[in-house]
């Protein structure tokens, strides 16, 4: 008798408490996480309805995670493990992160297979052209110096040695990994959130995305709209349905300045050291990974149309580039993005299928 008066009186001390941990209220889906780090803006979607406190709970563990990220890969902090690096002596091997140590590597490899158009040791130039924390006058530099900066890259200059997580630069060059650095952080924050349990989620950071699940619970893709490459303009070229990939877009339209008429792009072709002029105004890249879609797009960037597309082939990477045409642009597609998009889906959006002609997209008829 006592037993059970026992256990009664445990249960009515624990009903309290439990109404007290539902009653916390729930938050219906979406919703969205906002801040700013590297330089630009994210946004995360949790297209899941959750509990307040699990929502503080993950807002937190996105903010470590993209901080651990600033912390050991930005050049904009001296205090950064990048920028320790930069700093080492000539030669001497560095232990470092294994995250930093796997977005060298992810470099390597994009430099290898894009012909060392993606460069990471560019950051001399990408400085000397005031797109880095250099702070330097936007204008086109003097010759002399640039032969001089140009003269000292390569990606030969950083050596890996994957087996003990040691890398040591090979010159006094400078390592920039803000075009692949954005996507990486993308990845982890998309990490953290799936060993949290988190099935349907968007993350953004600047443009680069990763995409899980659905955007909500009529199991719909997510959408992704592909700008225009105008920067008077942020409308969408178009809209894709997409899910369980990651997608980055780079532009020669937003990050640039302007000397007589000429625009120089933040985007540098590490064979001339110069900034790239081609007629290839963006480029989107689908990949299982963000870091992976970043430094595509941006090593496809300055490749340039043809060159672009024909790598994009060769890698089996899917690709979508606008690229300008007198006053508008056209459209071209990869074999891969066209598997991965549908060709449905294509002709829907008025996306020339690859081999066909290409599609002029904004031409009145
Ligand atoms: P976008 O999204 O427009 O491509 P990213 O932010 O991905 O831009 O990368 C652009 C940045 O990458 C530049 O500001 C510069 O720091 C660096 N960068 C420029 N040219 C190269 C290159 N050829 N290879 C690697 N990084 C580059
Ligand atoms: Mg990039």
């Amino acid at each position: 008798m006592t037993r059970r008066l026992s256990l009664f009186a445990l249960f009515m001390l624990l009903l309290p408490v439990m109404l007290g941990g539902c009653s916390e209220p729930l938050r219906e889906a979406p919703i969205t996480l906002k801040g700013q780090i590297f330089g630009t803006y994210y946004q995360v979607i949790l297209a899941e309805p959750m509990r307040r406190d699990e929502v503080a709970d993950l807002e937190a563990g996105i903010r470590e995670a993209l901080e651990a990220v600033d912390a050991s890969m930005s050049t904009y902090r001296e205090d950064s493990e990048l920028s320790a690096f930069n700093h080492s002596p000539i030669g001497e091997w560095q232990s470092l992160s294994p995250e930093l140590m796997q977005v060298l590597e992810i470099s390597r490899r994009v430099s290898r297979a894009s012909d060392g158009a993606f460069d990471i040791t560019v950051g001399g130039l990408v400085n000397l052209w005031s797109f880095g924390p250099e702070a330097r006058p936007e204008t086109v530099p003097p010759e002399n110096l640039l032969e001089e900066r140009l003269a000292q890259i390569g990606p030969d200059k950083v050596e890996l040695d994957t087996e003990t997580g040691r890398a040591r630069r090979l010159g006094d060059v400078y390592v920039d990994l803000s075009a692949v650095a954005k996507g990486y952080g993308v990845d982890r924050v998309g990490a953290y959130l799936e060993a949290q349990g988190v099935e349907h989620f968007l993350v953004d950071i600047g443009g680069e995305l990763v995409l899980r699940g659905y955007r909500n619970g009529e199991a719909m893709p997510w959408r992704v709209g592909v700008e225009v490459p105008d920067e008077h303009r942020q409308v969408a070229q178009y809209v894709l349905a997409l899910t369980d990939l990651a997608l980055a877009t780079s532009g020669d339209y937003r990050n640039y300045f302007e000397e007589d008429g000429k625009r120089y792009s933040h985007t540098i072709d590490p064979r001339t050291g110069r900034p790239v002029e081609h007629a290839l105004a963006s480029v989107t890249v689908l990949d299982d990974t963000a870091a992976e879609a970043d430094a595509w797009a941006t090593a496809l960037s300055v490749l340039g149309p043809r060159a672009a597309l024909d790598t994009a082939r060769r890698e089996g990477l899917a690709v979508l580039t606008l690229e300008r045409d007198g006053e508008g642009w056209r459209s071209r597609v990869s074999p891969a993005f066209a598997e991965r998009v549908g060709e449905g889906a294509l002709d829907k959006l008025g996306i020339n299928r690859p081999g066909q002609a290409p599609a002029s997209d904004n031409e009145e008829t």
